[in-house]
């Protein structure tokens, strides 16, 4: 493996990694989250001595004292990436440098330290190089990565706390969505917001997505997969899903996604997403749309495809939403032409099968 500058490692390979047998086992059906690699990285931060301890070693639980900090006021942030197989073998990463970007961006909303962007990536590249064994071998697979930080002091006192531990750990992905299903089901929820300006909207952090939990809970009661979120001052325009942003496809080969601005969360594959379909000639616009709006243009036939897009599942087409007023059906209820085609480019430069003209495929090996 290569040298990289910045902070040295220590390797500690694990005593006794998961047998060839299991492994196999847990990579022939992975699903999502459930199945975790042999290592992990771990990097510890305090007042004073900034980043040191940096170590890839055996995955195995941590211990934590009843006090620390991130268990009573939730001073944790995350990513999410994944590392792909190339169709020539090849190990790559898609956009990694935007992941920690924003990364520190959400440590600053936070106010957590800030990770140096080549630590993350380094950090990164050694968990994928410790655990190259863990890629799923089923159609579409990928090895998730989730790095995250928290507040690891023992206090109870409300501030920023002085100690953090930095993590990466990797899990084996197939499909997100366990129905499988290729248009998914979506209930907007009309008691519950996910964001309010001023609020940690923007910020990938896990308060966010506990607060989500009850209105996600709420569209499966319904009969739906995912919750959309409108906006919390006027509950009129759409935001995004719980974990993906939102497109949305008129017949005029016009495109719109609600704008950033603090409450949406600034997706990678969102951003990855304008340039292609821009670069296949379509207009993108950022500007709110409503949910009233959505319901005309559905019936009316203006609005023919939406689409939900995320690292997770990558591009997820919506086929019908339901709501408290009613429901309705986008296009067909299937996936819409321009949601594959866009999902095709994407996941071809991902996997190497189609030209990347953007620099965004980093290969590790
Ligand atoms: C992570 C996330 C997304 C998608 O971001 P990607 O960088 O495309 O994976 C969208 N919405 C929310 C709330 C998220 O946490």
């Amino acid at each position: 493996m290569a040298d990289y500058p910045g902070i040295e490692f220590a390797r500690q390979p694990h005593p006794a990694p998961v047998s060839l047998a299991d492994r196999n086992q847990a990579l022939a059906n992975p699903g999502f989250g459930s199945v975790f690699s042999d290592h992990m990285v771990s990097i510890d931060w305090t007042e004073g001595l900034g980043w040191h301890n940096a170590t890839i070693g055996p995955r195995q639980p941590l211990s934590l004292d009843p006090a620390t900090a991130v268990l009573h006021y939730a001073q944790e942030i995350f990513e999410g990436l994944k590392a792909y197989r190339l169709s020539d073998g090849g190990i790559a990463l898609f956009r990694p440098e935007q992941n920690a970007r924003r990364f520190n961006d959400s440590a600053e909303r936070l106010a957590m330290p800030q990770l140096p962007e080549d630590t993350f990536t380094q950090a990164i590249r050694e968990l994928v190089m410790a655990d190259a064994d863990w890629f799923p071998s089923v159609e579409g697979g990928s090895l998730y990565l989730r790095p995250f930080m928290f507040a690891s002091e023992p206090f109870l006192g409300v501030r920023p706390a002085k100690e953090y531990k930095f993590l990466v750990i990797a899990s084996p992905a197939g499909n997100y969505f366990k129905s499988g299903s290729p248009a998914v089901s979506i209930w907007v929820s009309s008691d519950f917001t996910r964001a309010a300006p001023g609020g940690t909207g923007a910020a990938k952090c896990g308060g966010n997505y506990a607060a989500s939990l009850v209105p996600q809970a709420e569209a499966i009661q319904h009969g739906h997969d995912q919750v959309v979120f409108l906006d919390a001052a006027e509950h009129k325009w759409i935001e995004e899903l719980g974990g993906m942003n939102l497109f949305f496809v008129f017949d005029d080969g016009s495109m719109v996604t609600p704008p950033l601005g603090g409450t949406i969360l600034p997706g990678i594959t969102r951003d990855s997403l304008i340039t292609l379909a821009r670069e296949e000639g379509l207009t993108v616009r950022e500007e709110r749309y409503s949910l009233d709006q959505w319901r005309d243009d559905s019936a009316s036939g203006k609005l023919v495809e939406t689409f939900a897009c995320g690292t997770a599942a990558v591009v997820t087409p919506v086929g019908r939403v339901a709501s408290r007023t009613g429901e309705f059906t986008i296009g067909s209820g299937g996936p819409g032409q321009l949601t594959s085609k866009l999902r095709d480019r994407l996941v071809g430069i991902q996997r190497g099968t189609v030209e990347d003209r953007h620099g965004w495929v980093k290969r590790l090996d």
